[in-house]
């Protein structure tokens, strides 16, 4: 058979303001008693008053007693929140996974979100069962024991690595009873903060990296150029062309890290202003011909005749194509053709998007690159690509332009195959009707 705890308690308290009720109807009797008896019998006067004033004394010092004591009983059996009491709705509606333990460490009450940091959480059961991490049971005890908020971190790491914080708060409510305290447990998940915290460090350590490494290569020349090739013209005129080269690549990398700030910096902008496409990958086609003709690469275009319009930042897109067709150009030259194709097409999400793809016919690159391409400093080769004065963030540029203009970037490739690179950018809604009609 099993009791709830909650409803035993609410009948006990209203048996015992039903008698509460009739102590004081027997008190109230006697005083009307000894007043009619004492207005109707002066002679009985001396006799009734003393022991009546007597009587309702020790009745009031009863009922006081009494009063005292179902306080305490109330204190000693505290009502447990169930499924339906307030405080479970509260906690339920609290956004961070939170648990209320009872003072034995069983669990009264707990939220949703609570199963996405402790599974084995279960309504009813020690609490110290199901979290196990050693850290997060010491600080439940102190916090017990000390009647003291407590705080400590801890992580997982299967089944992949996270960080959580844990504030046990004691509570000292009518829950409560002999000293003892409830304890709020609430959840914090870190792992956000913590993946940003090492991004950002990572990015620090790469960027001094990148500014070093020619830096570096600058004083040792001079150096060289102060000393002992002071006098020495052939020297003299290799170590400044290195030394120019070097400088270009420290002022690429600058370049590079202050667009890539901009663009994060109006990441929740969308540019709004209608950009034609097709132009904007011609002119490109035609400021890298040099690079083309250096290489021996020849570029095809294949563009619809009518424009392709996108809300874009003309700017932005041209550092985009700029990017695609020069690393085709750099890391696929040995296939001797880039072809580049622009076209619409009916977006998966409902539609029509310009897509361009540029194709290179080089070595290709293996699948495991693949998602990692678009991360900063980033590459397949950290050698060929500096040679190339590459600096790491030409695709974390083009990944980052694309979100601002809610475009896509997707990259196929199979090494000895060349790569595909494929841009694609909703359509501007108001050139829709206008472009139909010219195409
Ligand atoms: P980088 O400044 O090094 O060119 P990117 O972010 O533009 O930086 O490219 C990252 C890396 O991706 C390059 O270093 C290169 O290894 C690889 N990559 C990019 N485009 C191609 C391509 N068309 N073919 C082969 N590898 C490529």
């Amino acid at each position: 058979m099993s009791m709830d705890p909650g409803n035993e308690s609410g009948v006990t308290a209203k048996a015992s303001a039903a008698s509460g009720r009739f102590d004081v109807w027997l008190i109230a009797g006697i005083a009307i008693v000894a007043i009619i008896l004492v207005a109707i019998r002066a002679d009985l006067r001396s006799v009734i008053v003393i022991p009546a004033v007597i009587a309702i004394a020790a009745a009031a010092w009863y009922l006081s007693r009494r009063a005292r004591d179902e306080g305490a009983t109330r204190q000693v059996s505290p009502p447990a929140p169930d499924g339906n009491h307030p405080v479970s709705e509260l906690i339920a509606a609290l956004p961070d996974p939170t648990v209320l333990l009872d003072p034995d460490g069983r669990v009264v009450a707990m939220n949703a979100s609570v199963s996405a940091v402790a599974p084995a959480l279960r309504q009813g059961e020690p609490a110290a069962l199901a979290l196990r991490i050693p850290d997060v049971i010491e600080a439940i005890r102190r916090a017990s024991l000390t009647g003291k908020s407590d705080r400590v971190e801890f992580s997982e790491r299967v089944p992949s690595e996270r960080w959580f914080e844990l504030f046990v708060t004691p509570l000292r409510t009518s829950l409560s009873s002999n000293g003892k305290v409830h304890l709020l447990l609430t959840f914090r998940d870190l792992t956000p903060i913590r993946r940003v915290e090492e991004m950002r460090v990572d990015f620090v350590a790469n960027a001094s990296h990148e500014l070093r490494t020619p830096l570096a290569a600058l004083s040792g020349f001079i150096e060289t150029l102060k000393g002992p090739a002071r006098n020495d013209v052939s020297a003299r005129e290799r170590f400044l062309d290195i030394m120019e080269a070097q400088a270009k690549r420290m002022a690429r990398l600058i370049d590079d890290l202050l667009s890539l700030s901009r663009i994060e910096l109006a990441a929740h902008v969308r540019p709004d202003t209608p950009v034609d496409l097709v132009p904007i990958v011609r002119q490109v086609i035609d400021a890298l011909q040099m690079l083309a003709r250096d290489r021996g690469v020849a570029v095809t275009i294949n563009a619809p005749p009518e424009p392709l319009i996108v809300s874009g930042n003309r700017d932005e897109l041209t550092r985009v194509f700029e990017n695609l067709v020069e690393n085709a150009l750099k890391y696929g030259a040995s296939g001797k053709r880039v072809e580049i194709t622009l076209s619409r097409a009916f977006a998966v999400s409902g539609g029509e998007e310009a897509v361009t793809t540029v194709r290179d016919y080089g070595p290709g690159i293996a699948a495991e690159h693949l998602p990692r391409l678009t991360e900063r400093f980033y590459r397949v080769d950290v050698t060929e690509s500096r040679e190339q004065g590459g600096t790491g963030l030409g695709l974390a540029l083009v990944k980052h332009i694309m979100n601002r203009h809610r475009g896509r970037l997707t990259i196929e490739s199979r090494p000895g195959e060349g790569a595909t690179f494929t841009v694609r950018l909703p359509l501007f809604a108001g050139a829709l009707g206008t472009a139909r009609k010219t195409a």
